[in-house]
């Protein structure tokens, strides 16, 4: 291969990471070994951590142990910090000169409020960068056996939030309720029975089939398969704890066949 090709954007370089300076962080979805170099990098240069629940322990422990460590929660109904506060810790903290990591789970720009905290620190003029991370569909569904798409099941796939509004799920049900598609859904444990009867109420099959995971990639994975039909009991029977990701769709069928992370506690 000819080296001088760039395969891959290189990190800016500034040395040390700047001062006065917000690192929006994917955190990947739990096994710590799925984070990126350069948020490995950019740890070990911070000044300040900042830190959402889903985050595991490990990855925050890899910024160095005199650092300063802000946890902002963020579990369903236990807000530690409520959004629009966390957004100006971050601008107070970056105008204090500090070199700010801001750990979020699996990509800061899905699901996680990134873009919002992103929006107040362009507002307040504060410098910023946003590091990837690998996204709770691609980490759980690789280590769950199940390929989001595939030639002969899937050849799309769809993100959406299962969470709750008002009781309610408000989501495009004919857009999702399509074949030859996989629908991944984060936050949808409480919603699942909803989720399942609209699905086949807007057309697919009461045995098409569906799966959830709990914890995926770590040690506390859990993966429970069925259909749309049963799904909702076998889960409930399971008493899966968040956070959990579910998996819509033909692809589920593959799992028995490409499962291969075997969780060890
Ligand atoms: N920004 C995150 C998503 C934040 S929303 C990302 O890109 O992954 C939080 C939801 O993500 C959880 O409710 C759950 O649905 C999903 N999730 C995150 N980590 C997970 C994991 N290890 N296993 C299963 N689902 C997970």
């Amino acid at each position: 291969m000819d080296k001088s090709i760039p395969f891959a954007a290189s990190p800016p370089q500034h040395g040390a990471a700047r001062p006065g300076w917000v690192y929006l962080v994917g955190a990947g979805p739990g096994d710590p070994e799925l984070l990126t170099l350069r948020a490995a990098r950019l740890l070990g240069e911070a000044d300040v951590v900042v830190y959402d629940h889903l985050v595991a322990p490990a990855i925050v422990d890899l910024a160095s142990p005199a650092v300063e460590r802000i946890y902002c929660g963020k579990r369903r109904n236990d807000h530690a910090l409520p959004q629009g506060e966390i957004n100006l810790l971050l601008v107070r903290l970056a105008a204090a000169g500090k070199r700010v990591v801001r750990l979020k789970g699996g990509d800061p720009y899905l699901f996680g409020r990134g873009g919002e905290e992103v929006e107040t620190l362009a507002g307040h003029a504060v410098p910023f960068e946003v590091i990837p991370g690998v996204t709770a569909a691609a980490g759980v569904a690789a280590y769950a056996g199940i390929p989001l798409t595939h030639r002969q099941y899937a050849q799309a796939c769809i993100f959406v939030t299962g969470h709750l509004q008002d009781g309610s799920m408000n989501l495009d049900w004919p857009g999702l309720a399509r074949p030859r598609q996989t629908i991944v859904v984060y936050m949808g444990l409480p919603g699942l029975e909803t989720l399942c009867r609209e699905l086949v109420a807007h057309g697919l099959p009461a045995d098409w089939p569906a799966a959830i995971v709990q914890h995926g990639t770590t040690t506390n994975q859990r993966t429970i398969t069925g259909t749309l039909a049963t799904l909702p009991t076998l889960a409930q029977a399971a008493k899966l704890r968040a956070p959990t990701l579910i998996i819509v769709g033909e692809v589920v069928k593959l799992k028995d066949k490409l499962g291969w992370f075997e969780p060890v506690s």
